[in-house]
């Protein structure tokens, strides 16, 4: 059900029927999370917890509960760091064609001839709630501290948020196009 295409009515059907589900999945089904998970530790698991019904609109939403148990990457020491999160969700879904008149309204996903996959959507959820620089919460976690340390002069201060790569990239490259 969650990995199957979808389209605007059978989420309409379902909605109507106020389906409900519960499935573990394995990360490996989500392939873009599966890039981020430490792999050569356990990959950990994901519980989706969903309720399709119509909203007040009478279009289908879908809401519900992810806990997410991963094994991630530290972003300052390569180890492994455990990221357990319950992440509540509400997503509506609107057919492309109706979506033009509620454009203000952002809370949608509008759906269009292609359709769509309820897992696709899940996972952004997921992708979304994992800080972007994971790291563990105190440097004395971290693993192969020694070596660490004198790169970072045995400081345990947060590091500087300007993390902005591609910053520095564009301005290159702004100067090579003048
Ligand atoms: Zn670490």
């Amino acid at each position: 059900m969650l990995h199957q295409k979808l389209f605007f009515k059978d989420l309409l059907d379902h909605s109507s029927s106020k389906l409900e589900l519960s499935e573990t999945l394995e990360t490996r089904m989500m392939p873009r999370l599966s890039k981020m998970i430490n792999h050569d530790d356990k990959a950990g698991h994901i519980l989706i917890n969903a309720l399709l019904k119509l909203n007040d609109q009478l279009n289908p939403s879908i809401s519900g509960e992810i806990e997410a148990d991963l094994t991630l990457t530290c972003q300052r020491c390569l180890g492994h760091i455990e990221w357990s999160e319950k992440i509540e969700y509400s997503i509506n879904f609107i057919n492309e064609s109706e979506a033009q008149e509620i454009r203000d309204n952002v809370d949608y996903i509008s759906i269009n001839d292609e359709g769509i996959t309820l897992l696709d959507i899940l996972e952004d959820e997921v992708l979304t709630s994992i800080p972007m620089s994971i790291m563990h919460k105190n440097i004395e976690l971290c693993e192969n501290i020694d070596k660490l340390s004198m790169f970072l002069g045995s400081s345990d201060k947060k590091p500087v948020k300007k993390n902005k790569p591609f910053s520095d990239l564009s301005e290159i490259m702004g100067k090579d196009d003048n």
